[in-house]
């Protein structure tokens, strides 16, 4: 079960203290989607992956850390209007400002995952910029600086932002001759492979794959 406490936390920008959530423990139940958005109850806590705090507005996903980053960046207008981007949800500007801040700080890795984040909370909230911010994180893919045990994970993740984004043709062309070699990576390439020849933009999980697979 998920376990959430509060706890009083320090700014490392403004060093003003905000009451913060902690997370105990929690666990996931079910296959997670296919670009890894872990399933329930895991999935709840995101609103909690990262923090804001009230007085100055920085992101974190651990105010622990040191930043480099200066209040006059979280007063800049691309940092307080999110790029002019309108989303619906508050938890999808807590991400992107997450990504504003990893872009700064040229840690691409976090720009990655903070832009699927937000890109999830989009898709939560029926928030249409979740398109966008898909096309935003495949431009980062070629930046992206991440282990080589890692590739088949990323593979996954960049086949799901190409059909869910809408780009049916690019996937065919990228994936067709990529063979990871594990039987559940090729499945779920070629189960996206399959969908976007459909140009199918709907959220599928892991089972979903698993059992097209047994149906054949
Ligand atoms: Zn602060």
């Amino acid at each position: 079960m998920t376990i959430i406490r509060n706890i009083d936390q320090k700014c490392p920008v403004c060093g003003k203290l905000s009451s913060q959530p902690v997370l105990s423990s929690t666990n996931a139940m079910d296959y997670p989607d296919l670009d890894l958005r872990p399933a329930e109850m895991q999935r709840s806590t995101m609103s909690i992956w990262v923090l804001e705090c009230p007085h100055c507005g920085y992101v974190s996903g651990n105010f622990k850390n040191e930043t480099q980053i200066t209040e006059d960046f979280l007063k800049s207008d691309s940092y307080q209007t999110c790029d002019g981007i309108e989303f619906i949800g508050k938890l999808s500007k807590r991400f992107y400002r997450a990504y504003l801040i990893a872009k700064e700080s040229e840690d691409s890795v976090k720009c990655f995952f903070n832009l699927i984040h937000c890109a999830w909370d989009c898709d939560d909230k029926n928030d249409p910029n979740a398109t966008r911010i898909r096309k935003l994180a495949i431009e980062q893919f070629d930046n992206l600086d991440y282990d080589e045990s890692e590739r088949k994970n990323y593979l996954a993740i960049k086949a799901d932002l190409l059909r869910r984004s809408g780009e049916f043709d690019r996937l065919v062309k990228e994936f067709s001759d990529i063979r990871i070699g594990e039987e559940i990576y090729d499945d779920i390439i070629q189960f996206q492979i399959q969908k976007a020849l459909k140009k199918d933009t709907e959220c599928y999980t892991v089972g979903d794959v698993k059992k097209s697979t047994m149906i054949k």
